[in-house]
């Protein structure tokens, strides 16, 4: 049969017709279900009575909230609401451009071997070192970081590590990588129980030629306590006496260094290099005191020069650093023979000086005399008997050609131990006024040493 207009018409008339009591009884509000979602719609119906009414449709989103702010290193998320249903879907915010800097709490300056030393008891350290191989240099930390929401045709100029113990960066040291890290094995010769403050730029260039630069945040760590070593290239055994708590404060940092010889006995050739001369031009050198001593057949001292007098002597650290030598040949009983008191005595008349600081005093392989000297100014500044020892005792991590034991230490430092008083400070006080040192140069050097409380 053909259905014509008219036919059609009168079907959707009894349709409307068959709805007509429904709709009659449907004077009330609306009893919906919850909306029924799927990612592109929605649909609800009235469950009252016989209404089977039922409001559909696509869903139309707001302009979007952000719910998480996106970070260097972190995208963040933009959440779009349906304004009918409430639906809503997430989508990520690209991460900002910037760099990540994997961040650290504290650097402890020592390597795994003398962090096991400096752990143990004060007389263990010949399990961990026998002065026959160079391991006295720092530990170093390695600094990694990330570039963040950088399209991936961005080409790479350089990056640039800012290293500073000022919050500002005044004066920081830079370095520069290709790299996503800065490992170097030596040199930063970091301060010890100081916070150091870092940052890494990056020179980028960006798909269409132009170049930019991007700049990490700031983060900083502290390094721990312990001896500090130091690394000036062709001298051995080089520790900064700072750092060291003592009574009523603690010694100033980079003003005096023991350490070993500038140049080896009996020749004018230097062993220190350049480089090594440019870390003394940046310590600030003022003067070296060199304890070696005795002169060989042909009548020169143990640093080559004549010992008739007959030429000027000058450092090898450079013409600009005052050059004394306190000479005194090597024994187990310096502190008590004629030739060592004078060493002892002559030294502290420099010592005592305070515009001969920064200071470097050394011997030959900076363990013996240099431990004896050393020991004496940490006494006078009143460092703990112990931390004293480990200081003499580091030394076995140069490679000075030997060990040396706690029991040399304690038999080379009787004259001392045997003195009235009941500190080593008054011991040592009174073991220097009574070889002679004036007890005012005893307390010049305290008090250019010693940053108080
Ligand atoms: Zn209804
Ligand atoms: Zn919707």
């Amino acid at each position: 049969m053909k259905i014509g207009k008219a036919t059609r018409a009168a079907a959707v008339a009894l349709a409307v017709l068959a709805l007509l009591p429904i709709l009659a009884s449907c004077s009330h509000e609306h009893v919906f279900t919850e909306w029924q979602t799927d990612e592109k719609t929605h649909s609800r119906s009235c469950t009252a009575g016989r209404c089977d009414v039922t409001e559909a449709g696509e869903h139309t989103f707001d302009a979007g909230t952000v719910t998480k702010e996106a970070e260097v290193g972190a995208p963040g998320v933009m959440t779009y609401t349906c304004t009918v249903c409430g639906y809503s879907y997430t989508a990520e915010i690209p991460e900002k451009q910037g760099i990540v800097l994997n961040e650290f709490e504290e650097f402890d300056t020592h390597t795994p071997l003398q962090k096991k030393y400096l752990a143990d008891s004060v007389d263990s350290v010949n399990k961990y070192a026998e002065g026959v191989l160079e391991q006295s240099t720092q530990g170093t930390p390695v600094f990694k970081w990330a570039l963040s929401g950088v399209p991936e045709d961005t080409e790479l100029l350089k990056y640039t590590l800012y290293l500073s113990p000022n919050e500002d960066f005044e004066g920081a040291k830079t370095y520069s990588s290709r790299y996503f890290e800065y490992d170097r094995s030596r040199g930063f010769d970091f301060l010890i129980k100081t916070r150091y403050y870092w940052k890494v730029t990056a020179n980028l260039r960006a798909a269409d030629g132009s170049e930019f630069t991007l700049e990490s945040k700031v983060s900083s760590f502290m390094t721990l306590d312990g001896p500090r070593t130091l690394d000036v290239d062709g001298v051995a055994n080089f520790r900064d006496l700072g750092g060291k708590e003592c009574e009523g404060g603690v010694i100033r940092q980079n003003l005096i260094f023991r350490c070993g010889r500038l140049n080896p006995n009996y020749s004018k050739t230097p062993s220190i290099t350049s480089s090594g001369k440019k870390k003394l031009v940046e310590l600030g050198i003022r003067a070296e005191i060199d304890f070696r001593g005795s002169v060989n057949d042909a009548g020169l001292y143990q640093n080559g020069f004549k010992a008739d007098g007959s030429e000027p002597m000058t450092s090898w650290g450079g013409d600009q650093i005052r050059y004394y030598l306190c000479p005194a040949v090597y024994h187990d009983t310096i502190l008590s023979d004629a030739e060592g008191k004078k060493m002892v005595k002559d030294t502290f008349a420099i010592l005592a000086d305070p515009d001969n600081y920064p200071l470097i005093f050394h011997c030959s392989i900076g363990t013996d005399r240099t431990g004896v000297i050393a020991f004496l100014i940490e006494c006078v500044c009143g460092v703990d008997y112990e931390v004293m020892a480990r200081d003499y005792l580091f030394s076995n991590f140069a490679n000075i050609g030997s060990k040396r034991t706690y029991e040399r230490f304690t038999t080379v430092m009787a004259p001392v131990r045997a003195a009235s008083g009941s500190t080593y400070r008054e011991k040592a006080t009174n073991y220097l006024t009574k070889i002679g040192v004036p007890l005012e140069q005893i307390e010049s050097v305290r008090e250019i040493l010693v940053e108080k409380n």
